[in-house]
């Protein structure tokens, strides 16, 4: 089966506008991308009109599980107390339900794609839900423990997840080593290690605040609190020193690496080839200066973008980050949110997607009326069409008035 989708504008990538462009899928990957008088022929043509068609978008880092947490744990100050409160949430019923939902709403809104981050107890209901809404997904599991002698017990429940055969053809796995707070240094070597050897991405929440920085350079407050209260502390525990000492230890030479937030990150401190997942609604959620994402950008370090969970923002899908990224940071152009959201974000988590070429993976948005590299800002951009693995999984007519949620035909 061939599909034509064709749009007054497609945006193949940040660098790229193609006026009444067409992109061909065949099965999952694209076959062909260019100007739609050129395009080969196809068993079905789908014409978007006036669109702009462009890769999906890329969602870095959520936690799906906490979607049903959304606004039930406000901040009042201090990181530690809103995660202890998190912790225990975790454990509400509603949670796939939620998850489902914050996916379809995702979807709607042109995200294809998330960077999930995975309790190992409720790994099997969250591929279940990737399952049934057809997204796409890099489930990180993730390992948390700080008491040195659970390293081994830890991580072999983690391996076993993360090397879990039967998959939906959408997802695959990742490692997640919690935080410098939260993982002992034996664990987080086993999961580099591993990580590596197999190729696949790990993900660690880093410099996220200023209470991580201090557990870091001098093993105090209220995270080193936090893990007293809970029973979880390592007495011999000796800290790195600093962010870019902790980094030392993540030296992966084959998978792709993910420091999460990186609110408090300098540009010298990152590893060359890793990625930063900047959070914006999270990080203003928490109240944090200024993200260096410009001075990240600047030094050539690649940045993503994440929900983070809906526990620390309204929503799980990718528009509603870039539409706050525009409002919030004018110095960040159009182009760069738009690589941000879409390239960058397929590369971190390992996908063969973010930009429309011949051969990639077909994860495809479309939005109604709005133009250019600019049109992640435009609170205007109203999805049209979502397509992944070359499915079309969300579809309206972009005549119709807004608000009208009636669907077109599912295209077969
Ligand atoms: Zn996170």
């Amino acid at each position: 089966m061939r599909t034509a989708y064709l749009a007054a504008r497609v945006l193949p990538d940040a660098d790229t506008l193609i006026r009444d462009g067409a992109v061909v899928v065949e099965g999952e990957r694209i076959l062909w991308v260019g100007a739609s008088g050129e395009a080969p022929i196809a068993d079905e043509r789908i014409d978007l009109g006036d669109a702009t068609l462009m890769p999906g978008l890329v969602n870095a880092h959520s936690h799906l599980d906490l979607t049903h947490l959304r606004g039930s744990v406000p901040f009042e100050g201090e990181f530690a107390k809103w995660a202890e409160r998190i912790m225990h949430g975790r454990k509400k019923p509603g949670m796939a339900e939620a998850a489902r939902n914050g996916i379809r709403e995702a979807l709607a809104r042109g995200t294809t794609t998330f960077g999930d981050i995975v309790d190992p107890r409720g790994f099997a209901e969250i591929v279940e839900v990737f399952r049934e809404t057809g997204a796409r997904g890099r489930l990180f599991v993730e390992a948390i423990g700080f008491r040195p002698e659970a390293a081994d017990e830890i991580f072999d429940a983690v391996w076993d997840l993360v090397e879990m055969r039967a998959l939906p053809e959408t997802v695959s796995t990742g490692v997640s080593p919690h935080a410098p707070y939260s993982v002992s240094r034996p664990l987080l070597e086993r999961a580099v290690a591993v990580a590596d050897g197999h190729g696949r991405p790990l993900a660690v929440h880093l410099a996220e605040t200023l209470e991580e920085l201090a557990f870091l350079r001098h093993a105090i407050g209220p995270l080193r609190e936090l893990l007293k209260r809970v029973g979880a502390d390592d007495p011999s525990y000796v800290p790195d020193g600093s962010a870019g000492a902790f980094l030392k230890r993540l030296d992966l030479t084959r998978a792709p690496l993910l420091l999460v937030h990186g609110n408090y990150l300098r540009p010298r401190e990152v590893p060359a080839g890793a990625f930063v997942v900047y959070c914006p609604t999270a990080h203003a959620f928490f109240g944090h200066p200024e993200h260096p994402v410009v001075e990240l950008l600047e030094e050539g370090v690649r940045v993503a973008l994440g929900s983070d969970s809906a526990a620390s923002g309204a929503t799980v899908d990718l528009l509603s980050e870039t539409e706050h990224l525009a409002r919030a940071r004018p110095d960040v152009s159009g182009k760069a949110v738009f690589r941000m959201a879409t390239e960058w974000g397929a590369r971190a988590l390992g996908f063969d997607a973010g930009v429309l070429r011949a051969g990639a993976l077909a994860d495809l948005a479309a939005f109604a009326g709005a133009s250019g590299h600019e049109i992640l800002g435009r609170a205007d951009a109203r999805c049209v069409l979502t397509v992944v693995h070359g499915r079309v999984l969300h579809r309206v007519d972009p005549t119709a008035p807004l608000g009208e949620t009636a669907k077109l035909p599912t295209v077969a």
